[in-house]
């Protein structure tokens, strides 16, 4: 059988992977606990769920435009407006199947073959094989764990060159959690400018951030950074709704036309009761979104010295998200593995835990952890990883 090379040059999502082994062995008997799964652990809330049944029963089962319907596109304005103070118009705004097709949908519509794309590590499992499918190169820049995992501008100006077209920038991070100040989002933005690079701004954690702080995007540092940058958001995280599918894209209009283009061709719009629903859920909000941030933080504080009690193991404190990225080279190599690869596949199957590795994320010291899930099971699943430390380290 032959392949195209676009799809041999790339790998399956570990993400996905791991949750659907978690989810194969639960279903076979065994009590596994899944921190893989990067997702929301609360049904999505019912206001939504009734708005979008009611626009089905209204007759709203049809087609829309193939970039969203024009309603959803000013609720989205408006978000943009309020939320990071910043104006857009209909044109510049395209509503897709989860900001997931947006990347997609962006990547294949700026890059030419060979264009390079500086991806800071550790990154989100799917922004690299995004890039390759679309003809490009990742290009990575190691965020280094002693500066909470963010890049900087000495390290960006390293990697630069005359094919370099984007720069992604990922605040609040997966998996790190990690954010970018204001102060460090404007050199990033001014380094851009000054190498003409587009800003890809993922702002799917928006919402989910502790600690009193605020989300800034880095589109709202300055009116020419806005210009340069293209944001990616949607409802999956903030509003619990992953599998409604809606993510969007906002940005200059040319770029939003021409991925409209190929949405047309391709996907065409995405599922219209979950536009409704998307609608109602920014309308309509009824204070869900900030009862959830509050449950995630509240898990944060307990959690985290759990897991930092572990012997060998070491974890930046996250500000936004649902994931702990802790380093546990220490625990690999005093358990006698060769990789970190191998500490999680024997973890499953000896404990029944399913955590990610950190070589999905270019960070192979590391493994991820969501405490996307409910506290009791996540302290459970702590002390099974602690077990297996010890046991493997005595
Ligand atoms: N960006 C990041 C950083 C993510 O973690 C995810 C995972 N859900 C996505 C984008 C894609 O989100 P969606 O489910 O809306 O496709
Ligand atoms: N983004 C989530 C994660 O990182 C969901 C899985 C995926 O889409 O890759 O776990």
């Amino acid at each position: 059988m032959k392949f195209s090379s676009k799809v041999t040059s790339i790998t399956p999502s570990t993400t996905l992977a791991i949750t659907a082994k978690a989810k194969e062995l639960k279903a076979q008997g065994h009590d596994v606990i899944g921190l893989g799964a990067g997702e929301p652990d609360f049904n999505t809330p019912s206001y939504i769920i009734e708005a979008s049944y009611k626009s089905m029963v209204e007759g709203h089962t049809k087609y829309t435009p193939a970039g969203g319907l024009p309603e959803l596109k000013n609720v989205i304005i408006e978000k943009f407006k309020n939320d990071q103070h910043i104006e857009y118009s209909p044109e510049e705004i395209i509503v897709t199947n989860g900001a997931k097709h947006s990347l997609a949908l962006l990547f294949q519509t700026i890059l030419q073959e060979d264009d390079e794309v500086i991806i800071p590590s550790p990154y989100w499992v799917s922004y690299p094989e995004q890039v390759k499918i679309a003809g490009g190169k990742p290009v990575f820049v190691e965020g280094k764990e002693e500066n909470e995992f963010k890049v900087t501008k000495e390290q960006l100006e390293k990697v630069v060159t005359n094919k370099t077209r984007a720069l992604i920038v990922n605040s609040p991070s997966n998996p790190t959690g990690v954010m970018y100040e204001k102060d460090e989002l404007k050199e990033i933005g001014q380094f851009c400018l000054d190498n003409d690079l587009l800003i890809v701004s993922d702002e799917i954690y928006e919402k989910l951030i502790y600690g009193g702080k605020n989300h800034i995007s880095i589109a709202e540092v300055s009116e020419e950074i806005k210009n340069n940058t293209i944001i990616i958001n949607g409802v999956s995280k903030s509003h619990s709704m992953t599998g409604w599918r809606i993510g969007y894209t906002a940005g200059h209009a040319e770029i939003i036309k021409k991925m409209t283009t190929l949405a047309s061709h391709t996907t065409s719009n995405p599922a219209v009761m979950a536009q409704h629903g998307t609608i109602a859920a920014y309308q309509q909000e009824d204070g869900s979104v900030e009862k959830m941030r509050q449950s995630f933080e509240e898990r944060l504080h307990k959690v985290l010295p759990e897991l930092e009690s572990i012997p060998g193991f070491k974890c930046v404190k996250p500000q936004g998200a649902f994931y702990l990225f802790p380093n546990v080279k220490e625990a690999v190599q005093t358990g006698g593995f060769a990789s970190t690869d191998e500490w999680v596949t024997a973890l499953l199957e000896e404990e029944k835990v399913a955590v990610v590795p950190g070589s999905g994320f270019g960070s192979p010291d590391n493994i991820r952890l969501s405490y996307a899930t409910d506290l009791d099971s996540f302290l459970e699943a702590v002390n099974r990883i602690r077990q297996f430390v010890q046991r493997k380290s005595s």
